[in-house]
C-alpha cells in the first residue's frame, strides 16, 4: 500500500478513508477535523488541523461508531454526534 505509484495523479491530492482505506479525491468524502478538543464534520473543508476523511457512504460512516475506531482513531471520544450529522446530510 505504501509504495503504489501514482505518477499520473500526481497533481491530484488523494485521500484516504479512514475506514475502509479507499482512495479517491476530496470531494469523494466528509471530512473530520479535531476542534477545541472535538471532532466536528468540515462542511467545507476549509477548517485548518489534521482532516480525517471518511467515504459518503452509510456503511463507513456506521462504522465510525466501532468501538475500535473510537478506540484507536478518535482517541477514545465520543462518535456519535458526528454519526448522526454525517447520516443526515447523507438523507438529504
Ligand atoms: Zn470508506
Amino acid at each position: 500500500m505504501m509504495v503504489e505509484v501514482t505518477i499520473n495523479k500526481k497533481y491530484i491530492p488523494q485521500r484516504t478513508c479512514l475506514i475502509c482505506k479507499k482512495k479517491g479525491n476530496k470531494q469523494e468524502y466528509f471530512r473530520l477535523v479535531l476542534n477545541n478538543n472535538e471532532y466536528i464534520v468540515d462542511t467545507y473543508q476549509k477548517m485548518d488541523g489534521r482532516g480525517m476523511y471518511i467515504c459518503k457512504n452509510i456503511r463507513c460512516v456506521e462504522n465510525l461508531g466501532n468501538k475500535k475506531v473510537i478506540t484507536k482513531l478518535f482517541h477514545g471520544k465520543d462518535t456519535e454526534k458526528i454519526i448522526k450529522e454525517l447520516k443526515g446530510i447523507l438523507n438529504e
